[in-house]
């Protein structure tokens, strides 16, 4: 592991990013051909080690999926109820498909009128469904096409459907590869999976075609079944429980347990309780900022510790409270402690630019938590704005502002603010605004490009080796003066810097 100053303790002087930079060292590897791949937490590895924070102007499923999409991840903000949250969660989940689990199915009596009207309550926009008999049996399918050619709204599925014996069915074990291959082989668009004549799953051939065909899928997060991975944001203490459930039954791949101080007797009892009941589904705890707190979750059985207190960009808890140590010495301090642990450390806020995404993994995180440089984009919840001088922006706003704690006593809980009343609230975070930056990928390509330069740079294959290998110095301030473009008139706009 990176040696960070053995004098730093000693000094009892901690740094962040911009303290810092790494010597350049021998290398036989060229950035392209880096691997950037990661962990998130003990199970859930990630192809970028970007993450979209759960905040209510980054966060909710479109920013999810083109996170996932493009090897990341996302963690669905809690500024909303836990139903809506868990919908969010479904429609990563269901942007694309392996095996359909669960189909919605129609009996062989059910009316074409009422069936159609059924799906568009459901905001359902697939017609696409197995009929299934009141002992369980598959009779047969309907699509879009019996739809379609069918003039009679009272027309009973039984008269439209495709019946059984004229279907391609699969055995319930079937992977996604085998049913790509089946259906290649069949020129059929659906492959249901049956157990004995009962329904077990369905493939929808534009699914899989989506997912084997398209090149960009090794870059893709997804879980076992191919659909894109997602994470969300819980509370601490009895509230995180009922969303918790929820989430689970939407397949929500990792909790967030977020809360702005992770060591705490809450803190730690809500992740021996999410474990108990949830032992598939990973817990990424926080926030903290030391190597004893780090271990602490890690002890009560976080699959991730999210470190970080004070240095995000709309943050001002370490101004409020005086508490939060400078981010690269939390984040190394930390690794350190986890040492052993098998137990991921992402650095969560303060990342100003892809340099700093290369010290904090170098430092040993594992991913990084983004959420200014990922807010400006497409992807994140609001509207561009147009300002005046003809600028565009989108707002950005802390969780602990004063606004996003007047939607809900439980956000407010996060900065300890739950029992007060409106009138009286603390804040410990700013609203603001940011630049529009366009679609989410762009700047993730950006982001990536100068991950693999970095490694590059250290002769870096893979991020563990970039932490074995980085040797971090300690910058003068003339030295990080040098560092910017400097004695211009002006600059002009390079897509991966700005000041
Ligand atoms: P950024 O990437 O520097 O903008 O930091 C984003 C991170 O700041 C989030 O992932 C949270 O950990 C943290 N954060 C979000 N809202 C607040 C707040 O209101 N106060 C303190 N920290 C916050």
């Amino acid at each position: 592991m990176v040696k960070l100053f053995e004098t730093l303790d000693a000094e009892f002087m901690c740094v962040t990013f911009e303290d810092i930079r790494l010597e350049s060292l021998h290398s036989d590897i060229l950035p392209p051909d880096t691997d950037v791949r990661t962990r998130l937490s003990r199970r859930i590895t990630l192809n970028i080690p970007i993450v979209s924070s759960a905040m209510d102007t980054v966060t909710e499923a479109r920013m999810a999926i083109a996170m996932a999409e493009a090897g990341g991840i996302g963690i669905i903000h809690r500024g909303m109820s836990p139903e809506e949250q868990a919908r969010k969660v479904w429609r990563v989940k269901n942007q694309r498909h392996g095996r359909i689990a669960t189909p919605t199915t129609v009996s062989p009596d059910a009316v074409v009128r009422d069936v159609l009207n059924m799906l568009e309550q459901n905001k359902r926009s697939f017609r696409t469904l197995p009929v299934v008999n009141d002992f369980g049996d598959v009779d047969g399918l309907v699509t879009g096409n019996d739809f379609d050619f069918c003039i009679d709204p009272g027309a009973r599925m039984n008269d439209i459907m495709t019946f059984q014996k004229d279907l391609v069915t699969a055995p319930k074990e079937t992977t996604p590869e085998e049913a790509y291959r089946v259906m290649l082989k069949t020129k059929k668009k659906v492959l249901l999976l049956l157990d004995d004549g009962k329904l077990s799953g369905m493939y929808l051939f534009s699914d899989l075609k989506d997912i084997f065909k398209k090149p960009s899928e090794f870059m893709r997060n997804t879980d076992a079944n191919k659909q894109l991975c997602v994470a969300a944001a819980v509370g601490s203490g009895d509230n995180a429980f009922e969303r918790a459930e929820l989430l689970a039954a939407n397949q929500c791949d990792a909790f967030q347990i977020d809360t702005a101080h992770g060591d705490t007797k809450t803190g730690i009892a809500t992740i021996r309780e999410l474990k108990r009941r949830y032992p598939h589904i990973d817990v990424i705890a926080g926030n903290v900022s030391n190597g004893e707190s780090a271990r602490r979750l890690a002890d009560a059985g976080a699959d991730a510790v999210a470190v970080g207190q004070g240095p995000g960009s709309i943050c001002t808890t370490r101004i409020v409270a005086g508490i939060g140590k400078p981010q690269v010495s939390a984040v190394y301090e930390s690794v350190r402690a986890l040492e052993g642990y098998d137990v991921p450390v992402i650095a969560d806020g303060g990342v100003g630019n892809s340099g700093d995404m290369v010290i904090a993994l170098a430092v040993g995180a594992s991913g990084l938590i983004i959420g200014r440089l990922l807010a400006g984009t497409d992807e994140s919840p609001g509207e561009k704005i147009e300002k005046p001088d003809g600028r565009i922006v989108k707002y950005y706003r802390g969780m602990g502002s004063v606004a996003v704690m007047r939607k809900s006593a439980d956000l407010a809980a996060k900065y300890g603010q739950g029992a007060l009343t409106v009138g009286k609230l603390v804040p410990e975070g700013i609203e603001g605004e940011v630049p529009y930056k366009g679609p989410v990928a762009e700047s993730l390509y950006q982001f990536v490009g100068g991950i693999r330069s970095g490694m590059g740079y250290n002769g870096a294959h893979t991020i563990a080796e970039l932490q074995e290998k980085a040797i971090p110095f300690r910058m003068s301030s003339a030295g990080l003066r040098e560092s910017h473009p400097h004695d211009l008139l002006h600059i002009t706009a390079a897509p991966n810097y700005s000041r």
